[in-house]
């Protein structure tokens, strides 16, 4: 049937209705008027047949026609219902269908009429014995017939009593029928009603909603957001939302989208094609609603629910629902992402201040080190150096202090990979899977691995790798990470390198490969702040010049080299030899007494002696201080030994003199 209220009014408030036994006297004038209309009649059979039950039943009992069955038709003179009337009285089959339908009661219904037809007129033999009544049914405003009672009595006792209790019974008749249609009418107007209000509280919530997740700038509080949304909506469905690989989440709720599960099939192709996709199985629907943003799809919201708790808006809604989470995620994620890059540059910028702040080496490896292990949360690190001299990585820093300084060849390990390929590794497990095989790794029994070439000029220099114990520990963010950083400790350490080589150059005689004389001094004094002796040899070629002259300056050179090397082969290693400038080398030796510093000069001089070709001869100056001297210096105690080797020439040269 059609909604009357719906067609005629845009009613939205309602009386209140106690059921179906409530009074229509209690409803309002204008529900009261509300009337069946001539396009009704196509739907009303149901009506017509449920109000004639109704009236039965009020009127049982009542002695209406006793001996007769009512029938109830429709305007288009279809039997809608026969009342069981007295036992006696024909039953509906034995009535043909003219008697009633194209005589009496299309009478009545034509003319609008009551309509008495006696037996002789009837057609049918069998039924000659009766008189048939009908009675049309108005509509109570506009007054068309929409229905006709009719009934058969015995011939000849159709009186006009009878035809006025059969009027009355159609008033009665059509006064339930209203009672009825009233309901009716207020009960589509109510769950219309209902109907507009659940839309305008689904509508309000996804307001509130939407800008509840655009508030959000995390996604952890936007993902909170939608199932606390849906539970408080549907709280008998169930929901599940499957991140893509690159998201996680503390949520339970939420969980990775794999695609090797088969239960994952509806999931993966909404995710792939960005539309919602559904199947119905044993009363059971599953929806999958692509959570997807600008820029892509970041995952699928799952519901399952009983296939009749949802409906086409509910479906509208939760489609809005994740477009609107969708959005508002993709931006909480930019948000993230935007802080990490933050985060980075400023770590990046602090990183690279802090290691161009040294320039010792040294400093430098062992601050990267300590600030990598923290930044990566990892249990080892490692920067390593490579000598192409040498053809090996050196293990420059490390946190695991027996494996300084350790060596590997250029070919071996995560080193030799890197060496090749300029490119940095992640490794989740190196148990499970590994490319080559490190001894780094297994030392230290570490599973998850991030390596990075240090690079200058697109030149590998170095590597850095950290290192955890267990597998999966880094993420692919620290690997991208890794990368930029080495960038920077490739340029510090090279910074580094080159300033200790500089530096090296600077403290060094070039010929002799002896330190240089201002070193010495340098070294001396802070020897003697320190110490509390110390001895000093002078050395000195004897007649040089004569060397040069006999065999010319190269050779002159040689010898100075010669005798270079016989020096840094009979001091200790705490000792310093220095050029101290033209043919005279001097010897710092730290804490020696003057007897040992006596044999120390004695043995130079009898190795230059012996070993030197052409042979030269050295006379040297020894000179000592203690703390108990009057005058410390690096000046007097040079005085000394130079008047020492003074006395030694004066003595004829080739001999050790005491200053
Ligand atoms: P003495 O035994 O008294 O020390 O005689 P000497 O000839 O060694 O001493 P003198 O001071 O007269 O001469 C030192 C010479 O050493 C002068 C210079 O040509 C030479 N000489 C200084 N530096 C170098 C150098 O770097 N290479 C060479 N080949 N000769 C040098
Ligand atoms: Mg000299
Ligand atoms: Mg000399």
């Amino acid at each position: 049937m059609v909604q009357p209220g719906v067609k005629r009014d845009s009613v939205r408030h309602h009386p209140a209705v106690n059921g179906p036994s409530g009074a229509s006297d209690e409803l309002p004038l204008w529900v009261r008027r509300q009337d069946l209309t001539e396009a009704d009649l196509p739907y009303i059979h149901t009506l017509l047949a449920d109000s004639f039950e109704e009236w039965l039943e009020q009127a049982d009992g009542f002695p209406w026609l006793p001996a007769c069955r009512i029938v109830l038709l429709h305007p288009d003179c279809t039997r809608v219902a026969v009342s069981p009337g007295d036992a006696d009285a024909p039953a509906p089959a034995e009535w043909s269908r003219d008697i009633l339908g194209d005589t009496a009661a299309s009478l009545a219904i034509d003319s609008c009429r009551p309509a008495h037809l006696r037996a002789d007129e009837h057609s049918s033999a069998s039924l000659r014995a009766f008189d048939s009544l009908a009675v049309p049914v108005f509509s109570r405003t506009s007054g068309f017939v929409f229905a006709a009672l009719a009934c058969l009595l015995p011939a000849g006792s159709a009186q006009g009593s009878e035809l006025k209790l059969l009027q009355a019974a159609a008033l009665h008749f059509r006064s339930c029928l209203y009672r009825r249609f009233e309901l009716l009418f207020v009960r589509d107007l109510l769950q219309s009603n209902q109907l507009t209000s659940r839309e305008e509280r689904r509508r309000n919530m996804l307001f509130d909603v939407m800008r509840r997740l655009h508030d959000h700038i995390d996604v952890e509080n936007v993902l909170s957001e939608v199932f606390n949304s849906l539970e408080q909506l549907y709280p008998l469905c169930r929901s599940d939302l499957f991140l893509s690989q690159d998201y996680s989440s503390t949520n339970e709720k939420v969980k990775p989208l794999s695609f090797h599960l088969q239960d994952m099939d509806l999931c993966w192709r909404a995710f792939m094609d960005g539309e919602r996709r559904e199947e119905t199985d044993a009363g059971r629907r599953r929806i999958a609603f692509p959570l997807a943003g600008k820029q892509g799809v970041y995952g699928v919201l799952r519901l399952d629910v009983a296939e009749d708790a949802f409906d086409e808006v509910d479906v509208r809604f939760v489609a809005m629902l994740t477009g609107g989470a969708g959005t508002a995620f993709e931006k909480a994620r930019l948000h993230e992402q935007a802080n990490v890059l933050i985060g980075e540059l400023r770590l990046i910028n602090e990183l690279t201040q802090r290691l161009n702040s040294s320039l010792r080496l040294s400093d430098t490896m062992q601050f990267a080190t300590a600030e990598l292990l923290h930044l990566f949360k990892a249990d080892h690190c490692f920067i390593l150096q490579l000598d192409p001299m040498k053809g090996h990585f050196t293990v420059m820093s490390s946190n695991v202090a027996e494996l300084h300084q350790e060596v590997f060849a250029t070919d071996y390990g995560f080193c030799g990979v890197m060496l090749s390929t300029k490119e940095p590794i992640i490794l989740s497990d190196y148990r499970s899977a590994t490319p080559v095989s490190s001894h780094l790794m297994e030392v230290t029994r570490s599973r998850s691995l991030l390596a990075s070439p240090l690079l200058l000029n697109g030149e590998v220099i170095g590597a850095v790798m950290v290192a955890h114990e267990q597998a999966n520990h880094f993420s692919y963010d620290n690997y991208k990470l890794l990368q930029v950083l080495s960038a920077h400790l490739g340029l510090a350490v090279s910074n580094a390198s080159l300033h200790a080589e500089v530096r090296r150059m600077v403290i060094t005689d070039n010929l002799t490969g002896l330190f240089a004389r201002h070193y010495l001094n340098e070294r001396i004094q802070r020897k003697q702040e320190k110490d509390v002796s110390g001895s000093l040899i002078v050395v000195d070629i004897d007649h040089f010049k004569k060397i040069n002259d006999t065999y010319g300056h190269q050779v002159g050179d040689a010898i100075l080299m010669q005798v270079s090397t016989i020096i840094r082969a009979a001091i200790r290693e705490s000792d310093i030899a220095a050029r101290w400038g033209g043919e005279e080398l001097a010897i710092y030796l730290p804490q020696l007494s003057l007897d040992q510093t006596l044999r120390v000069a004695e043995r130079i001089r009898k190795r230059v002696e012996a070993e030197t070709a052409p042979k030269v001869t050295v006379s040297c100056g020894v000179s000592e201080w203690t703390s108990g001297d009057d005058r410390v210096s690096v000046e007097s105690l040079f005085y000394r030994a130079d008047m020492a080797l003074y006395e030694a020439k004066h003595r004829g040269r080739n001999c050790v003199a005491i200053g």
